[in-house]
């Protein structure tokens, strides 16, 4: 016996209740939705950072912000001042228990969850077939946010993996006021690497260890790394660790998110997500483009009955982005140098903007005009020429 949707979203992760939150603001007009998801119940497993103002999405859902973060290499720091858009830490908790509740008081939205697929959806007479270990399920669309596997991601050109830990000190030992965003590891010819430290009051941090590198670094790997940094805060201080978190980000996915011509799927389905382009290939930041997308495609579903994938971005950031990416990966021991200057020359403002998808061509110009052109010229010409 099959239940009929009007659309299955398939995961319920950030993307997923993302746009699951905005359908459900439609009230009486939002479309009949399932959101399947594989997880029986959800944890505190992520933190989300942005720059935003009061205005950004689940802005006042972040338990802090830091209006001055600093970046550091060796001896040299510099602090920016981004008191106009604080930096914004917000609790996977606090974001999946708000959708929840939004979903769950509209009564055109199910969240159904320990809900994985038996097969690949199937798609005959204008109709999505889906069989669920929760039972099967037609819909008129789709929205797909499952990652996609790593090995059909082999050329991306760089991977972000990290581990952090929240420490509890018995003593003060953090400025609560300030994020460090990057103290970064020694320049080496395998990796880029960098610890950041978010206080969230004077006791209390979140302590990461990153590394931006043309192959995935697994927790084992990260741990050794993490915990010398954290001997290192510590100075035989007595603390606690609250909790961990493991990531990985594609950074740069190999091949085209966009195809010009995609045949192989009818525009009722969509593929989303960190592996489906919402990550900005240069940072990592997804956050704040799924909440963009979410609003895009909750509108056109309602308009139109049709969701939308993630927007391509322009022409000049998939530029900048690719360039600077490849200038890493083939250079990865001119990563603190490059972004040391990148924070110290660049308006705070422009490069936050800038990072943050809302730059203007003033502020790309900022960008360039920061980064050391000849290397920069040699990256984009070997792109360019790259069969
Ligand atoms: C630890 C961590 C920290 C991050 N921090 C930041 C940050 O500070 N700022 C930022 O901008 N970005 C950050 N990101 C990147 C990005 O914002 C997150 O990865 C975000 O969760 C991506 O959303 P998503 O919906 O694509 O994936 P997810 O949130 O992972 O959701 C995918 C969902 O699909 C479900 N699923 C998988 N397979 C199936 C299946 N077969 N059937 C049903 N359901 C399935 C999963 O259980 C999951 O719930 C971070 C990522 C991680 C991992």
């Amino acid at each position: 016996m099959q239940t009929e949707f009007d659309l299955i979203i398939i995961g319920a992760g950030c993307a997923g209740l993302s746009l699951g939150t905005r359908l459900a603001a439609l009230h009486a007009e939002a479309p009949k939705t399932l959101l399947l998801e594989s997880r029986i119940a959800y944890d505190n497993d992520r933190t989300w950072c942005f720059w935003g103002d009061a205005q950004t999405p689940f802005a006042t859902l972040a338990r802090h912000s830091w209006q001055r973060f600093s970046v550091k290499q060796g001896l040299h720091s510099t602090l920016i001042d981004c008191a106009s858009t604080p930096y914004r830490m917000l609790s996977a908790a606090d974001f999946y228990a708000q959708a929840i509740d939004a979903i769950t008081s509209n009564a055109a939205l199910t969240l159904q969850m320990g809900a994985s697929l038996t097969a690949e959806p199937g798609f005959a007479e204008g109709t999505w077939l889906l069989h669920t270990t929760a039972g099967s399920f037609s819909a008129k669309a789709i929205v797909d946010t499952r990652p996609l596997p790593i090995e059909q991601m082999s050329d991306t050109t760089l991977w972000q993996s990290f581990l952090g830990c929240e420490l509890e000190f018995e003593e003060p030992r953090f400025d609560s006021k300030s994020a460090q965003l990057m103290d970064f590891y020694q320049a080496n010819q395998a990796f880029v690497g960098f610890v950041y430290v978010l206080p969230v009051s004077t006791t209390r941090a979140l302590v990461e260890f990153t590394v931006f590198a043309p192959r995935i670094f697994e927790h084992a790997e990260l741990l050794s790394y993490l915990e010398s940094q954290v001997v290192n805060l510590a100075q035989e201080r007595p603390y606690k660790t609250q909790r961990t978190e493991y990531g990985l980000i594609p950074m740069g996915l190999g091949r085209p998110v966009h195809p010009a011509q995609d045949t192989a799927s009818p525009p009722s389905y969509v593929r989303v997500g960190l592996t489906a382009g919402a990550a900005r290939p240069a940072t990592g930041y997804a956050f704040q483009r799924i909440q963009r997308w979410a609003s895009a495609c909750a509108q056109s579903l309602q308009t139109t009955g049709i969701p939308v994938g993630h927007p391509q971005d322009s022409f000049a950031i998939r530029q900048m982005d690719a360039i600077f990416l490849n200038v890493l990966r083939h250079h990865p021991e001119l990563g603190p140098e490059l972004f040391m200057r990148l924070f110290s020359k660049v308006d705070s403002a422009k490069l936050i903007r800038f990072l943050s998808d809302r730059g203007s061509v003033s502020d790309y110009l900022a960008v360039i005009l920061a980064l050391p052109s000849g290397l920069f010229l040699k990256s984009a010409y070997q792109l360019a020429t790259k069969k």
